[in-house]
């Protein structure tokens, strides 16, 4: 399956972009895709606030954003932080929607990216990666065969994988120093793709708090939370802890809120 979907992913592909169709990234990373996203919004006349925000108030009909040291005036409000955060910021305006957002979870991960020379891998890395299932033993989650999905990302003869560890069952790596993570990552790539060398390139990136977990009762909770979100005027919630946290997905939530952060009235100039 894997193999066929790589060779025709490979064959209609041009030479220059993404190996595989349902994969995308940009050449320098995703911060590409933040950058443009601001540099659009600041041309569009949107006040791009580096600030903290620390709550909202409602101020006749507009909102007041309370940041560090100061407040802003505006019309519409789009609230894409972390929900925990989420909760504060709004707790005086909707007691309710905080106490909704305040119940879901996060969990935190390390990703840990490694560059090899190709002769160290016994295994082709001919897939995009690997997805790891807890029946199989292993510490790591799964891992990213980078320099197979994207062009440009090792040098020839190279490779680059990215490793993904940690998630809601295994919160301890949280407390692991770096060099402790990374010998658990090189022990299951050493019995999983037939690794035999030590990585020229080490990087450890630390995703605390950064995954949230739908658990049971997320669907009940997001009609309540959608509710409550109505009942603020030109407001709307945005981000991975709702429904759906791949990027597609919180674009769409991007939108809809922008959408529900200016129906409710002519913006002013
Ligand atoms: C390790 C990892 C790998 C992933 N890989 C993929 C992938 O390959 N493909 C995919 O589609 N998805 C992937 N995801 C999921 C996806 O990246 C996330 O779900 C998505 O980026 C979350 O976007 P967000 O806007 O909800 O949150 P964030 O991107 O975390 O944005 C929240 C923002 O709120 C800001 N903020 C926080 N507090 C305040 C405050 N008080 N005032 C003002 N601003 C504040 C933060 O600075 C931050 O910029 C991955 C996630 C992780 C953790």
């Amino acid at each position: 399956g894997e193999k066929k979907r790589v060779k025709q992913a490979n064959s209609s592909c041009d030479a220059s972009g993404a190996r595989y169709g349902q994969f995308v990234s940009f050449k320098h990373g995703m911060q590409t895709l933040i950058d443009a996203l601001e540099s659009r919004l600041r041309s569009a006349g949107v006040l791009v606030v580096q600030d903290q925000v620390r709550s909202l108030q409602r101020d006749g009909s507009q909102w007041q954003v309370v940041l560090g040291n100061q407040a802003i005036r505006a019309d519409g409000v789009v609230l894409g932080v972390p929900a925990s955060t989420a909760a504060t910021i709004v707790s005086t305006v909707s007691p309710n929607l905080s106490a909704e957002l305040k119940m879901i979870e996060f969990a935190g991960a390390a990703v840990v990216s490694l560059g090899f020379d190709q002769q160290d891998v016994s295994h082709s890395l001919r897939a995009a990666g690997m997805i790891i299932p807890k029946v199989a033993g292993k510490r790591i989650l799964a891992a990213s065969f980078s320099s197979s999905k994207f062009p440009g990302r090792a040098p020839p003869d190279a490779v680059l994988i990215r490793t993904f560890i940690g998630g809601a069952l295994d919160m301890g790596i949280a407390s692991l120093a770096d060099e402790e993570v990374v010998k658990e990552v090189l022990i299951d790539l050493r019995t999983t793709i037939g690794l035999h060398g030590n990585p020229s390139i080490v990087q450890v990136d630390r995703w605390h708090r950064s995954m949230p977990q739908y658990n049971i009762g997320h669907v009940e909770r997001m009609k309540k939370i959608r509710q409550a979100e109505a009942q603020l005027q030109s407001f709307g919630l945005a981000g991975s802890a709702y429904e759906g946290v791949g990027i597609p997905q919180v674009i769409q939530s991007g939108q809809i809120a922008a959408a529900n952060a200016i129906k409710d009235q002519a913006i002013s100039e």
